[in-house]
């Protein structure tokens, strides 16, 4: 019988496996990732204007004026 491969167990590159907060997909390590816990830049800065929007809405919601018993 030939091609009879050893087998060889899966590489594991990913000894540290972060999840992109955004869309989930795996994020390189710190070293090799500037965007880290990040997968990319693009779902860096839309976590970011996320958490922006989600500021301004705080910031600029229009508080409920207490009713006034006139
Ligand atoms: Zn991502």
């Amino acid at each position: 019988m030939q091609g009879r491969s050893p087998s060889v167990p899966a590489t594991n590159t990913a000894t540290s496996s972060e999840k992109c907060p955004t869309c989930g997909a795996a994020a390189r390590s710190r070293d090799e990732n500037k965007t880290f816990p990040f997968c990319s830049p693009k779902c860096k800065l839309a976590d970011l204007e996320r958490w922006l929007n989600g500021a301004y809405r705080v910031a600029g919601e229009p508080v409920t004026p207490p009713e006034d018993p006139t």
